[in-house]
């Protein structure tokens, strides 16, 4: 740290992303991309056709992606927000909503970090001991909620009903229900937004379309949210998504049925693992993402992800107090989840 940073920035404890290794080539279940490659349409999207136009600044508006996903969503453009990944558009949210915020203990490490980075007072509510999130613990209409659904990195998700009941009971602050992981068979809460003007969801091309690469998140929210979010993104970088990542997007909402394919076969991938897990002793969360959490009485969740990572197989283990005995497992194709079931049971004999 330099003599320079701000005080308020001192102690601010970064988000630590997941490991890009390098060099050996490991088996990847560790930052729940999709184990499938873009849509055909979508890499022709970001050809060098679209290369030559880079010396001009993208559309700061995004007004072709958002209607396009407006479209698919059955809501207007106004109804759209987009920017650079979903992590961004947290990062408005929390900027633009927080004045104080709740959240679950165990969830997306990220609403901690950008409380901390704004200064913003927050609470974290403690998930029962199944590690579900229980909805009577945020029914005060006292601050700003973020709820993952499903949640990360549990899997567990919560019934849309649950989520409406707290929209109704927080009528005075911003619900935001982070969606990145919907496609892989929560209930979506985008229907209600018509309803509840106190709705934002916050979605991503990251994980069900391929694009973790191409940093893509949007949201949907009454207009008067949407026109917030603008306000702080055009307060901060109003060219946040580049041409090819918008060209690249477009693409890959038009390919929408192969990217459906592509979570099927990962819920379906998913569903054996579980199954296997199981039968080997392991305790499984119902996931209803693209990716497992796990814990064995036979080995602690830092073992057997050490041993794994000399197996060449990386899974992401954190360090917390309550969820330290677990793994968290992406769901890669059947091949690399077979090689990953058979050095499980390798590592346990
Ligand atoms: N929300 C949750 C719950 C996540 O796990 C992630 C991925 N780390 C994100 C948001 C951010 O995804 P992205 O910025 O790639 O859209």
């Amino acid at each position: 740290m330099s003599n320079f940073l701000k005080k308020r920035y001192k102690q601010l404890e970064a988000y630590v992303p997941g490991e890009q290794p390098k060099g050996m080539k490991y088996i990847k279940l560790n930052t729940n991309e999709s184990p499938y490659p873009p849509s055909e349409a979508t890499v022709q999207a970001v050809s060098s056709e679209a290369a030559l136009k880079l010396n001009l600044y993208p559309d700061p508006s995004c007004i072709d992606l958002k209607k396009v996903i407006a479209d698919r969503y059955c809501l207007s453009h106004e109804n759209v927000f987009v920017s650079n990944g979903s992590d961004d558009i947290l990062n408005f949210a929390f900027m633009a909503f927080g004045e104080k915020a709740v959240f679950p203990d165990i969830t997306y490490g990220f609403y901690e970090v950008f409380c901390q980075l704004h200064g913003i007072e927050y609470e974290k509510i403690p998930l029962d001991e199944n590690l579900n999130i229980v909805k009577n613990d945020y029914m005060k209409d006292n601050a700003m909620i973020a709820i993952a659904n499903p949640n990360a990195p549990t899997g567990l998700a919560l019934k849309k009903s649950d989520i409406e009941e707290i929209l109704r009971a927080n009528p005075n602050h911003v619900v935001l229900i982070d969606e990145a992981y919907i496609d892989f068979g929560g209930e979506s809460a985008v229907d209600l937004i018509g309803k509840y003007p106190n709705l934002l969801v916050v979605q991503t091309f990251s994980k069900s379309r391929s694009l973790a690469g191409a940093r893509i998140g949007f949201a949907f929210a009454n207009e008067e949210l949407i026109k917030d979010l603008e306000k702080i993104k055009y307060s901060t970088n109003p060219y946040s998504i580049n041409k090819m990542s918008l060209n690249a997007g477009i693409a890959a909402v038009q390919s929408d049925l192969y990217y459906r394919a592509c979570c099927g076969e990962i819920i379906k991938t998913r569903e054996f693992c579980i199954d296997k897990l199981r039968k080997l002793g392991f305790f499984v969360t119902d996931s209803k993402a693209n990716f497992l959490f796990v814990k064995s009485d036979a080995i602690s969740g830092e073992m057997l992800y050490e041993k794994l990572r000399k197996k060449g197989i990386l899974v992401r283990h954190f360090n917390g107090e309550r969820i330290k005995e677990y793994n968290r497992i992406t769901i890669g194709t059947p091949e690399e989840m077979n090689a990953f079931l058979t050095a499980v049971k390798e590592i346990l004999n």
